[in-house]
């Protein structure tokens, strides 16, 4: 009888394990329906104009046709499970294929000016180094990246370490370096004291200082063209005097802090500074590669157990409503163009 009751007991706790891995394998595979927008300004500029490319995260290529250079550059996107139980490697091959298409889209040689990055988190900072072994140009980032070139062995000569502040100057590009603050999730803070050699958990690379981009370009005169803030977090009154036309806003962990902290972001970052046009970056599921079996490849929101979007967005949509901003989510491979 006894026996025959544990039996019960045991199939019972096992019928109930399963149904809670299958709910929450649907809730890991669970995301919300993001459609692709239509306005994208699709690349039928001249080889000479200004643009980016977004290539998921908060990676964008930028060029003029004379000089390319980078935001993170993060391409390997290793698949969740490598994540979750594996120390992380960059996949050469992967960022290879990604970058040179990304290079060959833009009718530019396979060369790179300088990277610039946005925190020491492996999903910003990871590939910088190597991409700079391979395409040339200088890593621009906190002490925290710099930990993180030391353990690829970037020479120092490829190295600008940005302390609170900094420029970089990539041919008639000036991207003003500037502090801001990581979205307020689990995996905010920390410093990378030591080189960080790869293979290496993803736990192991901390966020370091957090950066947001100001994009000059000589041909605009001495306006800026663009706002890149990587990372939904701000610094209140970061951008009191900064007037700029794009913001390409990290939306990252958004889904989860509520409307009042989205409507904070949104006044500081986009109506603050006058913005009409708004490109959403960071929003997209970076365990899923860009390039695939040789092709670009879409990008997927994160499952909704991560970060829920269909909550974020439509109070960025109303927010975007109410100042008359062009909001726009940024798809992968999609072009900008600033003249
Ligand atoms: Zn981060």
């Amino acid at each position: 009888m006894r026996l025959i009751t544990s039996v019960r007991l045991w199939v019972a706790l096992l019928a109930m394990l399963g149904m809670a891995l299958g709910g929450l394998l649907y809730l890991a595979n669970s995301r919300p329906d993001i459609q692709p927008h239509t306005h994208a300004t699709l690349t039928t500029a001249s080889k000479a104009s200004v643009r980016s490319l977004f290539l998921g995260t908060s990676t964008l290529v930028w060029t003029d046709g004379k000089t390319t250079w980078l935001v993170d550059g993060f391409l390997s996107r290793q698949p969740l499970w490598n994540v979750a139980f594996t120390p992380l490697d960059v996949d050469e091959a992967l960022v290879d294929a990604t970058l040179q298409h990304a290079l060959d889209q833009l009718n530019m040689p396979h060369r790179v000016a300088g990277i610039v990055v946005a925190h020491s988190h492996y999903d910003h900072a990871m590939d910088a180094p190597y991409i700079a072994k391979r395409y040339g140009g200088q890593v621009h980032g906190s002490e925290s990246t710099w930990q993180i070139a030391l353990g690829q062995d970037l020479p120092p000569t490829q190295m600008e370490v940005v302390h609170n502040a900094g420029v970089a100057r990539l041919g008639d590009f000036e991207v003003k370096i500037r502090q801001t603050r990581h979205a307020p999730t689990g995996f905010t803070g920390g410093l990378n004291h030591q080189p960080l050699r790869l293979p290496a958990h993803a736990l192991r690379f901390k966020e370091g200082l957090s950066y947001s981009f100001v994009v000059h370009h000589k041909s605009q005169g001495d306006e800026p063209i663009a706002l890149v803030q990587p990372s939904a977090g701000f610094l209140p009154g970061e951008n009191r005097d900064l007037k700029v036309p794009v913001v390409f806003l990290g939306v990252g962990g958004l889904g989860r802090l509520g409307q009042d902290y989205i409507e904070s972001y949104w006044q500081e970052m986009v109506t603050q500074t006058g913005a009409r046009r708004v490109y959403l970056i960071h929003w997209d599921d970076f365990t899923k590669p860009v390039f695939s079996q040789g092709q670009p490849a879409p990008l997927v929101p994160m499952p909704a157990l991560m970060d829920d979007m269909s909550a974020a967005l439509p109070v960025l949509q109303g927010l975007a409503l109410r100042d008359g901003v062009q909001l726009e989510v940024h798809q992968a491979w999609e072009t900008i163009t600033f003249n």
